[in-house]
């Protein structure tokens, strides 16, 4: 998961990437930091914790220069200690050089193995540091060209941006998986982030996407990027960014991520009429599920209610470490409106079941608080394989898709019906116009370069 930024060639740049990394929060809460560049030096602050508490203004004023990156964290490799906190900076033969990254490097234990057997020294647990080390030990002059070595030995989904004193890389997978966008700045210079919705609160106009396997280099005295197709594209973009991950707001692909989740909701409902379930309202798991649940109220004629109001200061469910923590977790975010459902039958709408905790509770409570009947309605389809792309889902065994078949699950939560969204409808939802990678829904793990 996790975010990043580039900002080049804006006297402001520490204070905009903090702006970017704030609206891009929801990728990562554990840790974030930023890296300027100013006179050959590179200034950087990291630390665990929300961009709101690390960013004060006298960090801000510490992070001096017109050339930032950043980096929100979610820790998907390495540990949770703030040694893996990035940007990761490094001092080598041309100089220094820092780096964020996006992503899951699926070969990093074979390369980590490698250096260390030739005498690296690793600081931090996460794959991004792989990168630093390959692009240290090229025999090329030029930082493009150890980059470009660094990531022929470097295989899965990844999104670079690499600093070094003067100049910015960045760098998309040949897959494209991960998103990532360039924009303009209105005040000046350019943005690159990981969401579009990071260029509404700059000031930044969007320009495109980073090209599948593209290096974009921003350079001091070049009035727009440079750019070298650095592999051959083979197109995946991450499905699971349209289902749960990235804002609503945001732009992936030309493609709206409400309008795709609307969509998703739409297709349940048709396929509801097939064998329609008798339900007073629809009812969304909030935030996650409104798109969908509008969606489905706007197909199907029923009613959208806010069935179930969420408290905005507990923070993610999903990534407490204990399932007893996660429980409470739940209960703690979520409450029924008794007086709305009491009667009532209803018919919920989540984006995804991964391990089947949140549902089940929420059945459960609403149930309590009196709704006659729950029907479950899931805007993706199961959930049955891991994935090594960047997604935190946990190990197999814990997906209850990959043990369960649908009606043990229905059972299993106490819902009176459960439906997913087929695989076919999620495509058509998203745009049917790219070939996604859908390997935590069919298992295709089709990265292999
Ligand atoms: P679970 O309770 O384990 O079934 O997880 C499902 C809930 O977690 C849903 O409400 C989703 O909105 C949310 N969710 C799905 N995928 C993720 C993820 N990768 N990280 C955090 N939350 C997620």
């Amino acid at each position: 998961m996790c975010a990043i930024v580039g900002i080049y060639g804006n006297e402001n740049a520490a204070r905009l990437a903090s702006l970017a990394l704030f609206s891009m929060q929801h990728r990562g809460q554990e840790a974030t930091g930023i890296s300027s560049s100013c006179d050959g030096k590179i200034y950087t602050k990291k630390d665990s914790g929300l961009v709101s508490e690390v960013f004060t203004e006298d960090a801000l004023t510490y992070l001096k220069g017109n050339m930032a990156i950043g980096h929100n964290r979610y820790s998907t490799a390495g540990g949770e200690s703030i040694f893996d906190a990035q940007p990761v900076s490094a001092k080598y033969k041309l100089g220094e050089m820092s780096i964020v990254h996006n992503g899951n490097l699926i070969n990093k234990n074979e390369v980590r193995q490698e250096l260390i057997e030739e005498g690296a020294i690793f600081q931090t647990e996460m794959d991004t540091e792989n990168l630093i080390h390959l692009i240290a030990k090229s025999s090329h002059e030029r930082l493009r060209d150890r980059i470009k070595e660094g990531l022929n030995k470097t295989i899965g989904a990844y999104c670079f941006i690499i600093q070094s004193r003067s100049k910015q890389f960045v760098i998309r997978d040949r897959y494209g998986i991960r998103p990532l966008s360039l924009g303009k700045l209105k005040t000046g210079g350019y943005i690159v982030a990981s969401e579009t919705c990071a260029f509404d609160l700059v000031d930044a106009e969007f320009i495109r996407d980073v090209k599948p396997g593209e290096m974009l280099i921003f350079a001091d005295g070049y009035d727009e990027p440079e750019s070298i197709q650095l592999f051959e594209p083979e197109y995946r973009p991450c499905a699971f960014e349209y289902v749960y991950f990235a804002r609503p707001d945001s732009v992936i692909n030309g493609k709206n991520v409400y309008r795709t989740r609307e969509n998703m909701g739409r297709a349940l409902a048709k396929n509801d009429k097939k064998d329609p379930v008798k339900v007073d309202m629809v009812v969304p798991v909030p935030d996650s599920g409104v798109p969908a649940a509008l969606g489905y109220a706007a197909e199907s004629g029923i009613p959208f209610e806010y069935g179930i109001i969420r408290n905005h200061y507990v923070g993610r469910t999903f990534i407490e470490p204990t399932q007893e923590m996660r429980n409470m977790k739940v209960k703690m975010k979520l409450s029924p409106m008794r007086s709305l459902i009491d009667g009532k039958s209803l018919l919920v709408i989540d984006d995804s079941i991964v391990r089947g905790t949140t549902s089940k509770r929420i059945v459960k409570m609403l149930k309590e608080a009196g709704a006659k009947e729950v029907h479950f309605r899931v805007a993706s389809p199961e959930i049955k394989f891991p994935c090594y792309y960047g997604i935190d889902t946990p190990n197999q065994e814990e997906l209850i898709s990959s043990r369960m078949t649908k009606d043990e699950i229905c059972e299993y939560i106490e819902a009176d019906t459960l439906e997913y969204l087929s695989i076919e409808d999620l495509k058509e939802s998203i745009g049917n116009d790219a070939n996604y990678a859908l390997e935590s829904f069919d298992g295709d793990y089709f990265v292999t370069k």
